[in-house]
């Protein structure tokens, strides 16, 4: 038995750690070419749960390549692969080599960006991909911002600064976003202990955009009952249609009313790289604070995140000064005075080394050729005939469904999502699945860059002979059980 400090990252371990690592790396690259073809294994929950919980966490394997062979089994052979074309379910993208590089220190160093004196450099590195980003949305020398894990928890951290500008009572707190904005706003207000009826959803219009005119009465209606507008969000980008909210408009209103304006770009935010769209974030300079997801529309590996804000001193919302860490006379500059974490990784790394190896345009471009990918492909479906596209694509999400001809609306949501779950199963291809005004869709999100309008057509292609098939039925069974069955 091998002493256990073996495995210990120190300069005495070097071969060890060499050997481990670039196993892993051999390990995932035989893997990639095994799988290729297939985003999934579709690996049903059940069969998945059984095997991991076989396994006995009190009787280690003791060796590198039967801990690999078992996680290929547990979990491998059936990933979820981002970097397939038939990938096309959600917002996880496939990932740049340079952020993955960077990964080998995140981890291997093992940095914590709370303080200066747990991270040196790092904390500097963080901040300067801070002020370019900030740069990029267009704000003066006294922005900020600071990493975070997620979309959710910037969106959080921005409507608690939001919260914290205001002196009223904070039962009269509205947040307004669009009916169409992300759910961690909601997730947000509860957390906040503003209660789920904070939030006040705004119409959208035909672009599935918030509407400025519902905007403004929603707002005047607020006020006219004694609520205060604590907050407006703005969706940059929003989760199934990419619609990006007016935003100039929005942010009038918001002053006008003395409200935090947030710019929720997690999806829309890699469009400050795009060298032909960079116009649609048009007005997102006029906000307090935005959100943005790196780990979408970037390329970058989860997590990696950001929150941005324009006057870096209301960050202050969220400092505490602990004597053993960061006390209020340290002559550091410690990042966690800014943030709702305290132990960080260094998440950052990831898209420093990818613009340090690539360049922001590399991105923008990737970004740019899934949006002409995604309005390519909604000119074909458009022109087709039994495919209903619910909006014109406004990043790199399609909406649609397929309307078999002599189904009513319920049939052919039934036929959809059942469509949907056998893809699934057979691990040929993902889509999503999601509701528009009470009526059930698909929904294609394309973020792979390599991936053709040939790759998608066919995706379109396996949910229609799919369909054909679950409404044919099992051939022992006869068409007319088979059609009752799928759409019972
Ligand atoms: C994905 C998304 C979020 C949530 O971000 P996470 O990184 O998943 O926490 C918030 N808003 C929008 C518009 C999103 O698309």
């Amino acid at each position: 038995m091998p002493a256990p400090r073996q495995h210990l990252f120190h300069p005495a371990n070097a071969g060890a750690y060499r050997e481990a690592v670039g196993a892993a790396v051999d390990h995932l690259v035989a893997h990639l070419a095994a799988t290729a073809g297939r985003p999934s294994g579709g690996v049903s929950p059940r069969e998945a749960a059984q095997r991991v919980a076989a396994v006995d966490l009190d009787r280690p394997l003791g060796t590198g390549p039967d801990a690999l062979a078992e996680l290929s089994r547990l979990w491998l052979d059936d990933a979820i692969w981002f970097h397939e074309p038939t990938a096309a379910a959600h917002l996880n993208c496939p990932v740049v080599i340079p952020a993955l590089a960077a990964e080998v220190f995140v981890s291997g160093v093992n940095a914590s960006l709370d303080t200066f004196d747990q991270s040196a450099g790092a904390t500097f590195i963080e901040r300067h991909l801070v002020d370019w980003t900030t740069a990029r949305i267009g704000w003066g020398p006294g922005a900020d911002g600071i990493f975070t894990t997620g979309g959710t928890q910037s969106n959080l951290q921005a409507l608690l600064l939001a919260r914290g500008q205001q002196v009223a009572p904070v039962d009269r707190l509205r947040i307004f976003a669009s009916a169409d904005g992300h759910f961690s706003v909601q997730k947000a207000a509860r957390v906040l202990g503003l209660g789920d009826a904070a939030v006040v959803p705004v119409a959208v219009d035909h672009a599935r955009r918030m509407d400025p005119t519902a905007l403004a009465s929603a707002l005047a209606d607020a006020v006219a009952s004694g609520e205060v507008p604590m907050a407006v969000v703005a969706t940059a980008g929003t989760t199934d249609f990419g619609a990006i909210d007016p935003l100039p408009e929005v942010a009038a209103l918001a002053r006008a009313y003395g409200a935090w304006f947030h710019v929720d770009a997690a999806y829309g935010g890699g469009l400050l790289v795009s060298a032909r769209r960079r116009d649609r974030l048009d007005g997102i300079e006029l906000s307090d604070s935005v959100a943005i997801d790196y780990h979408k529309t970037w390329f970058q590996p989860v997590s990696c995140s950001a929150l941005l804000v324009r006057d870096g001193a209301t960050l202050g919302h969220v400092t505490w000064h602990a004597a053993y860490l960061n006390p209020k006379d340290s002559a550091h500059p410690n990042q966690v005075d800014k943030s709702l974490q305290t132990t960080r990784r260094f998440e950052a790394l990831k898209l420093w080394m990818t613009l340090r190896v690539m360049g922001a345009d590399a991105i923008g471009e990737h970004l740019d050729a899934v949006i002409d990918l995604a309005d390519a492909v909604a000119a074909e479906l458009t022109a087709m005939p039994e495919i209903d596209v619910a909006a014109a694509p406004q990043l790199s999400t399609i909406v649609f469904r397929w309307c078999p001809p002599g189904l009513d609306d319920d049939e052919v949501g039934r036929l959809n999502a059942a469509v949907r779950a056998e893809l699934f199963d057979s691990g040929r291809a993902l889509v999503a699945a999601t509701r528009v005004d009470g009526r059930s869709y698909l929904k294609l999100t394309l973020l792979n860059p390599v991936a053709t309008v040939d790759d998608v057509l066919g995706v379109v292609a396996l949910v229609r002979a799919t369909g054909r098939r679950l409404l044919a039925g099992p051939a022992e069974t006869g068409a007319r059980d088979g059609r009752v069955a799928v759409l019972r």
